[in-house]
């Protein structure tokens, strides 16, 4: 149990018009606005959301995440504009939990704290090469072409003709298609400029996805596979014979019918069977297919050994893949892992390092050891469930994590901090961050980043650097 002070709050419980319930949400995504919704459509409740990020801009992955030519899905952002109108949300951006407010700090000014920071590194694949020079994280990329200010300055070698990308999540399918665009595709996009110039420069000729098991198991969607056969200058390959489902598959299949399973095989086997069409660009979709050593030249990728896989059912009637004897090599100077995000733990919160989760039943954090809940914490979005789900997934995980605070609220057990006002927490965070940013410097900045995109004949031209955010506030 992790008890703030032993200061009752007035009236009882909080929640009522003498005695607001304070709560901090860690963490500016889709999660965390979902979570504030819900709380703050509460009639019957009287709620302050004060909602933390360690970056000056809010949306967490729809802005740095979601690819720069799905703005579609970005249009998200105006579900979560209306939610931060509401005069009992704040924001404050720049401000990083376990460097500038720890979660003991959070327990003195709030009753409820709600960790919604998502998963913020890769998963590793394990095998020798690895680490060299020219072999990058997919999260690392993703965050580099969106111009996250942490990965702005990373560099990528798009002189390599060819690419490897490892998985065939949507991930990777958002990786592939951003090295097979041309650039007049890619500047209608709010892609960071400094990406820009670099993927005009781009030697890419081909792209190769590898699928660990088959055509019917790929994580991608259907509507991200569609878009790749719509590229302007690159166009998909698949081996006819990896199209092909194996047995087991079949058997799976006739037995199981899987509409969405079934579209994306169609759909592989019809561009399996398309002519050339003479495109300057090519991503190659291999199925049943692992790395196992990424090779080595002058301390830099040289290529990949590859071996093929078989597919096995297991008691609980999923098809996992296995090596076979067959193995081949194929050079590439770049490869991109993108076999899925992990959590990171926050100092002071318990993490399972193994799920890379904060440990949760329906969003209570519970403590490591005894798996009871921790008063006053909680968890929502990909670092309580793992990375999975599109940004609507969020929003029901977001809400079940309310459910249970709302219910630990109407038995008042919540935290007991010291100073439950919205003026002692923003005092409070002044000192420790005078240089946070609010939702007003927020739209601030997304009108002049709009006015930006105008002037260069773009949706938006992103800022970048946490200095420059500064400079066009006037600070
Ligand atoms: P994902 O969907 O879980 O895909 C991970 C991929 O990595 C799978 O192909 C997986 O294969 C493969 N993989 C895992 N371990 C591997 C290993 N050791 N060796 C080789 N391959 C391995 O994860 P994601 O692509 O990172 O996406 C995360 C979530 O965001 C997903 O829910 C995704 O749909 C969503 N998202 C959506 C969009 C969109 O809607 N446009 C865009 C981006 C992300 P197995 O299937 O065999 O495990």
């Amino acid at each position: 149990m992790t008890p703030g002070s032993s200061t009752p709050a007035p009236g009882g419980k909080p929640g009522n018009a003498d005695q607001p319930l304070r709560v901090a949400i860690i963490g500016a995504g889709p999660a965390g606005f979902y979570a504030a919704d819900h709380l703050l459509k509460q009639d019957d409740l009287n709620v302050e959301v004060d909602m933390f990020d360690r970056l000056p801009t809010p949306f967490g992955l729809v802005r740095h995440g979601v690819a720069p030519d799905h703005p579609k899905i970005k249009n998200v952002t105006k579900v979560f504009d209306r939610t931060a109108q509401n005069p009992k949300f704040r924001f404050f951006g720049n401000v990083t939990c376990g460097q500038h407010l720890t979660p003991a700090d959070f327990r003195s000014y709030y009753h409820q704290i709600v960790y919604t920071v998502g998963a913020q590194t890769d998963r590793a694949l394990g095998i020798p090469g690895e680490d060299l020079q020219g072999s990058h994280s997919a999260t690392e990329f993703v965050a580099w072409y969106n111009g996250h200010p942490h990965y702005r300055d990373l560099k990528f070698d798009l002189s390599q003709p060819t690419v490897a990308v490892v998985g065939v999540g949507n991930v990777a399918v958002d990786v592939a298609r951003i090295l097979c665009r041309t650039v007049d595709e890619l500047k209608e996009t709010d892609i960071a400029d400094y990406a820009l110039e670099a993927l005009a420069k781009s030697k890419v000729k081909q792209v190769v996805m590898l699928g660990r098991r088959g055509p019917a198991q790929a994580a991608f969607s259907f509507p991200e596979l569609k878009e790749l056969g719509k590229m302007d200058d690159a166009q998909v390959r698949v081996l006819p014979e990896e199209a092909e489902l194996d047995d087991l598959t079949k058997k799976h299949l006739s037995e199981t019918p899987d509409a969405t399973a079934q579209k994306k095989v169609d759909l592989l086997q019809e561009l399996a069977a398309a002519p050339d069409a003479g495109k300057s660009r090519d991503l190659a979709i291999r199925f049943l297919v692992s790395p196992t050593h990424i090779t080595e030249k002058d301390g830099r990728v040289a290529g990949v050994d590859i071996v093929h896989n078989e597919l096995y059912e297991t008691d609980n009637g999923t098809m996992r893949p296995r090596a076979t004897e067959k193995a081949e090599h194929f050079d590439c100077g770049l490869i991109f892992r993108s076999v899925g995000y992990l959590g990171v733990p926050l100092e002071g919160v318990p993490f399972h390092a193994k799920w890379g989760v904060i440990p949760n039943e329906k969003g209570r954090v519970t403590e490591e050891e005894s798996h009871e809940p921790i008063v006053g914490t909680y968890c929502a979005g990909w670092i309580k469930r793992g990375p999975t789900g599109l940004i609507g997934t969020n929003k029901g995980d977001a809400i079940e994590t309310v459910q249970c605070m709302l219910e630990d609220v109407k038995v008042g057990n919540v935290l007991k901090p010291e100073h439950p006002t919205a003026d002692a927490a923003e005092q409070f965070i002044r000192q420790r961050q005078p240089a946070f940013f609010s939702y007003d410097h927020w739209r601030s900045l997304d009108e002049h980043e709009i006015n930006l995109g105008k002037e260069a004949g773009r949706p938006r031209v992103k800022l970048t650097t946490v200095d420059s955010m500064l400079e066009a506030l006037g600070k």
